[in-house]
């Protein structure tokens, strides 16, 4: 079955409103590419008026972060339900960096992806080794215990329409890149742990993609390997090189 690529820039904590319409702006005619599909999460102050910005366009919008909860006494915390009745379609979950810094654990990231498929939204769940794993040889050992966890009670019909996004810690923010062939050993190491869970047609319809200082010197030879569906694309996603990664 043939996948269809999705390309989502990570804004982090980046571009106030007003910098976020000027950029959707100036990205627009340079992302327009309908063979695959392109996202932007953005900073949750940022999500209405980029919604507003994108109407039209080729692009559709994520959250970076969400919590489980349907609503009440959760200061600081955005629902899944008023993110999807702002036109959000897609919410990240538990990138490193909210793993690390904001210490979101497994069970906390299963209630989120549980949470994000009941109210419409597909998640964009992150997974990924340190540099201290990876020297161990451990890289694979801890993925397949984030996406078995992560993934607790998930259907086989959610799956097919997540996307993993695998992120070796270690390339995030640092300019330095996996290699192909590591980044594509994660890939298919992942595909081949959710088709030992659930089956071969929930493997081979979820989408993996990479991410980790993608850029477009090396968007289009990461996105040639055949596990890997596209990027999640952090400071890269921030300039007009963006376009270039699009149309990789
Ligand atoms: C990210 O934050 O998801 C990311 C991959 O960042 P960068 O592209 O800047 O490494």
């Amino acid at each position: 079955m043939a996948r269809k690529k999705i390309i989502a820039g990570n804004w982090k904590m980046n571009m106030t409103p007003s910098q976020a319409v000027a950029l959707v702006k100036e990205l627009e005619p340079l992302v327009k590419n309908d063979a695959v599909d392109v996202v932007y999460c953005v900073p949750a102050v940022d999500i209405v008026p980029v919604v507003e910005a994108v109407k039209g366009s080729n692009v559709q919008v994520g959250a970076e972060n969400m919590y489980f909860e349907d609503k009440g006494a959760y200061t600081g915390e955005t629902s899944a339900e008023m993110l999807v009745d702002a036109g959000v379609k897609y919410v990240i979950i538990g990138h490193s960096e909210r793993r690390d810094y904001f210490k979101e654990d497994d069970e906390l990231l299963n209630k989120k992806v549980k949470k994000a498929f009941e109210a419409g939204l597909t998640p964009i769940l992150c997974c990924g080794e340190s540099l201290e794993q990876r020297e161990m040889g451990v890289t694979m050992d801890w993925i397949r215990l984030q996406i078995k966890s992560d993934l607790k009670d998930i259907t086989a019909d959610q799956v097919k329409e997540l996307v993993i996004a695998y992120e070796p810690i270690w390339a995030i923010g640092t300019g330095k890149t996996a290699t192909t062939e590591q980044a594509e050993e994660v890939c298919k190491g992942i595909r081949d742990c959710i088709a030992e869970i659930y089956d071969a047609a929930t493997a081979d319809a979820v989408r993996i993609q990479y991410g980790g200082s993608v850029n477009a010197g090396n968007a289009s030879e990461l996105f040639a390997q055949p596990d890997i569906d596209g990027g999640l694309v952090g400071g890269a996603s921030l300039k007009a090189d963006f376009g270039n990664i699009v149309n990789y």
